[in-house]
């Protein structure tokens, strides 16, 4: 135990007069050595017979408790150590005449923290259909299995598109743990109307759908149905954007105030849909097809991961926090549609600050080459399989020891298409 110097111990009795019992002040435990890397809650007894404070050394340190009066326990979050080497912290807890602290050390990220991890991300189609003879509405589960395969390739980059460091594979084994007979694909009787309405399904709040849903902290999951035709025209896709917590917080995106939600806590269906009617359409020898479906699925699930569109929605005020995609004014770009024009002229793009470019990426949704993510949008992706909430993978938001809300919350619902 750390006494206070005698000096500080002999002004302190001068101004209070020796009015009082001496204070009483026991930690257990005071030290915690080889705190992982990648976070930890810890817990300090703190047995006292008077008023204290609790002060940390350092940002990374956060007891719940700045103050308090008699016994209590402390519980100090411990944030990931980016910085490759052992670090030393304390919580000082102080009475009117006593100091004692809770020292911390705590060891680095090791390579396989979640900055570096290869995210190996289990996918489970959900095929929702009626008639199981169309198989534009029970989709062979091969079929499936091609289309994640081509998915992958645009994660994995090229020489001017960023390797993303995940794999999207076919779950193998379903939530209880039994071996899937048709990895990643399960098939579903739909027994409201259909075709289904996707934004209806997607921002259903009451709870009934996310019974389909297997727990989103262990899989992604991909709805495959026939979309109802809209007035707004033809939808490929739609997705939920992702929920990260307000420690780390991602600018666009939901936050939400604890580290950890679960399957109960959410109401809608949270996932990324894909219109089945258009399964088997793609380019082919070099033939542009904008309902390739290799494509959209890339799309819904950058959209899951936290991706917004490439294009200004609001006339070149619109962002989709990343530097190095041009924005272009995507009402201007459609008003030029009109007579017959070429491919070469209907990739072009004139962006918001004047220059030309061909669209290449993979989150613009006009005519484009779609076949590049930037390196801005991989940060960002990354940013959310390292802080995204009910995204599966290793995570460096602060450990819960278990749940840390019970029951439906209140969250926005936000879908892009
Ligand atoms: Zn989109």
């Amino acid at each position: 135990m750390k006494k206070i110097p005698f000096l500080i111990v002999l002004t302190i009795m001068l101004f209070s007069g020796c009015r009082k019992e001496r204070d009483t002040l026991t930690l257990s435990p005071s030290v915690f050595e080889s705190v992982d890397g990648d976070g930890d809650i810890l817990k300090s007894t703190i047995t006292c017979n008077s008023s204290w404070m609790a002060l940390a050394s350092d940002h990374w340190l956060s007891p719940d408790k700045s103050i308090g009066n008699g016994d209590a326990t402390l519980t100090i979050t411990v944030l990931p150590n980016p910085n490759g080497q052992p670090r030393q912290g304390s919580i000082t807890i102080v009475t009117d005449d006593m100091m004692d602290e809770i020292r911390v050390e705590q060891l680095p990220l090791g390579a396989d923290s979640p900055q570096n991890a290869h995210y190996t991300i289990p996918v489970i189609f959900h095929v929702l259909y009626q008639n199981a003879a169309d198989s534009r509405q029970y989709v062979d589960h091969k079929r499936l299995a091609e289309i994640l395969a081509n998915v992958n390739k645009y994660y994995k980059g090229n020489a001017d598109s960023p390797d993303m460091n995940l794999s999207f594979v076919l779950a193998d084994t379903d939530p209880n743990g039994g071996t899937m007979t048709t990895p990643g694909v399960e098939y579903i009787r739909w027994k409201e109307s259909y075709p289904i309405d996707c934004d209806k399904f997607m921002n259903d709040d009451t709870g009934k759908y996310t019974s389909l849903l297997w727990d989103p902290n262990n899989y992604i999951n991909v709805m495959v149905y026939n979309f109802a035709k809209t007035d707004g025209g033809i939808t490929l896709g739609i997705s939920h954007l992702p929920i990260i917590y307000e420690g780390n917080a991602i600018p666009g995106l939901t936050k939400y105030q604890y580290p950890h939600l679960g399957l109960d806590n959410i109401k809608f269906p949270l996932c990324a849909s894909i219109n089945s009617i258009y399964i088997n359409e793609e380019s082919a020898n070099g033939q542009y097809n904008n309902a390739d479906i290799n494509v959209t699925t890339s799309h819904e699930l950058g959209h899951y991961l936290g991706l917004y569109h490439a294009f200004s929605e609001k006339q070149c005020s619109g962002t989709d926090y990343c530097d190095d995609t041009p924005n272009y004014d995507r009402a201007a770009y459609m008003a030029q549609f009109s007579g017959n024009k070429t491919f070469a002229e209907l990739v072009s793009r004139q962006s918001c600050d004047g220059t030309r470019f061909e669209s290449h990426n993979i989150m613009d949704y006009d005519v484009s080459y779609a076949d590049r993510f930037t390196p801005d949008q991989r940060k960002r992706v990354r940013a959310v399989l390292n802080y995204g909430l009910m995204i599966p993978g290793p995570k460096f938001n602060p450990k819960t020891s278990g749940k840390t809300t019970y029951g439906a919350v209140d969250i926005p619902i936000v879908t892009m298409r």
